[in-house]
Parts: structure tokens; sequence; C-alpha cells
């Protein structure tokens, strides 16, 4: 039922989701269920027995989400600190619990204070005591229901397999939807062409992609663009000179037709961009660069 009501609620509010919304709960058999509480990381509501039913990143108060604290063990893995210094507390028994009968969790992964990315069904791969620590995986989650009700000899490599990849998925939305979120508001919640203001329409454009070896998810190879502005920028229509001049293509410039080209697009030929206040936000001169050479060579 929790895994259902989560479904709801991203399908409703999008992939992450505020804490004031996590907080609300969920309906099972009449009761009124929470999902999580704020102060904890690991739990178990006191209706339910044995394991947990979801763990969430803590952030030290008026601290920040650590960027990749989960991306140095390799890429098929989540890691998860234990609660406090005892493997063996009250918290840790519950992952303890779920880790021996393979119980399906809740991971609320925090994207930055106080807005979480759900990732479920997790699962415990293994506790590593001396390092106050458990690995976990995603799975996919209409198989793993599907598993669970039907008692069968799973093949533990193919699911093995499976989880790395699933994970592998679930690790590179957390990191798009935190690029999103940094880069949105260095923008402030604005196109970076046409200053529209509506986070819904805004996309956080890569300015060298990120299929490319230098196409980190940082601010400064980020823009805040429209959905219009982004797909102009992606497809090599629009480009953006080092010095944030913007530059259409001949293409584009020399076709003629109504007021959507002239007024969305055409109109921005020669202006500049709107950069971020703060400095170390605005584009990289060396992002800039590449990718205005890619634009040049296209056009
Ligand atoms: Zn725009």
């Amino acid at each position: 039922m929790a895994f259902q009501a989560l479904e709801a609620l991203v399908a409703r509010h999008g992939p992450t989701l505020e804490w004031d919304i996590i907080q609300r709960g969920f309906e099972f058999e009449g009761q009124h269920l929470y999902f999580a509480t704020k102060a904890r990381g690991i739990f178990r509501p006191k209706e339910m027995h044995g394991g947990a039913l979801s763990i969430k990143t803590i952030i030290p108060r008026g601290g920040r989400v650590a960027r990749y604290d989960d991306s140095q063990r390799g890429e098929g893995v989540f890691v998860y600190k234990l609660q406090g210094d005892d493997p063996d507390n009250r918290d840790n028994q519950l992952l303890r619990w779920a880790w021996e009968r393979s119980v399906p969790l809740i991971y609320f992964c925090a994207v930055e204070p106080g807005v979480y990315q759900p990732v479920w069904p997790i699962f415990i791969r293994g506790i590593d005591r001396a390092r106050l620590e458990c690995t976990l995986s995603v799975d996919d989650a209409a198989l793993t229901m599907r598993e669970l009700g039907v008692p069968m000899v799973a093949d533990a490599r193919a699911v093995e397999i499976r989880r790395q990849y699933v994970t592998v998925q679930a690790k590179r939305r957390l990191h798009q939807a935190r690029f999103r979120l940094e880069v949105l508001r260095a923008y402030e919640q604005r196109c970076a062409v046409c200053l529209l203001p509506m986070p819904e329409l805004l996309d956080a454009a890569h300015i060298v992609a990120d299929r490319e070896e230098t196409g980190e998810p940082v601010v400064p190879n980020g823009l805040a663009l429209c959905r219009l502005h982004h797909g102009v920028f992606d497809a090599d229509l629009m480009g953006i000179r080092p010095d944030g001049v913007i530059e259409l293509s001949k293409a584009v410039l020399a076709t003629q037709d109504g007021p959507t080209l002239e007024h969305a697009v055409k109109v921005f030929q020669g202006q500049h961009l709107h950069m971020p206040r703060r400095r170390e936000d605005q584009p990289g001169r060396h992002f800039l660069e590449q990718r205005y050479a890619r634009f040049r060579q296209v056009g």
C-alpha cells in the first residue's frame, strides 16, 4: 500500500517531493500511516511489525546535501549510513531484519534540504558494521511485486544484474533532479533566453551534453531554458557565444514566418543571455567555447 500510495504521489507531483507532501502519509485498512518522520532516518510505523518501512537521508542542521555522497562505492549501489555508532541499536536492527528477509523498503533520498526523491523498492545488499553503513540496490517495482507474490526459485545472478542496472538508472535520475533544482535556482526560475518565469516549463539544459566526457552536471555547465529555447538550443539552431551573446543559425534567420518564429525565436538574435547573479553559477567559459564550436560546425 505504501508503494502504491507513493506511486500516486509521484504521478501527481513529479519525481521529487517536498517534505510537506511526504509527511501527509497514506491510508492502510482504514488507518492513517506515515511514510517517514522528520527526525528519524530509519522508520517503522508502530502499526507495522518486522523491519523498517523507509529510510531517509539525514541532513545536518543548516547543512547541505552532499552531492556525490553515494557514488564513490561503485555505480550500481547506494551507500546509506547506519543510525548512530552502534550497529545493533534498535533502528539498525530494523535494517538487519529487512536485510535477512530481503524485504523491500522505500528510500527518501534528499535532493536538497526538505526535498526528497523517493526510490523504491530498495533492498539491503549488505551491512558493514565496521564502517557503520549499508549498501542498497533498487529494483523494478512491478517485477518485484510479482516475484514477492509467487514463491519460486529466483535466478539470484539475474536478479543481481537487474538490480545493478535499475540502481544505476535511479542514481542517474537523482543526479538530474539535483542538477535541475540547482540550475533553476541559480537562474531564479526563469529562462536564460526569454525570461519566462514558469518552472513547470523550464529545463536544466546542459551546455556540453552529458553524454560527452566533459559534460558534467554542475551549474556552470547548465542553463535554465524554457522548453522552446531548450529545443532550439539542442538542435543547434541557436548558439551562445562564449561572451554570452545569442546567435541564431543562418537557416533560422533566413526563414520568414509568422509571429512565433519572429517574436519567440528570431527576436533574440544578438541579445545577451540572462546570467545568474552569483559569479560561480555563471556559465563556464570552457563549456560555452566547446558548445559554440559545435554550433559553428553544424550551422
Ligand atoms: Zn525561453
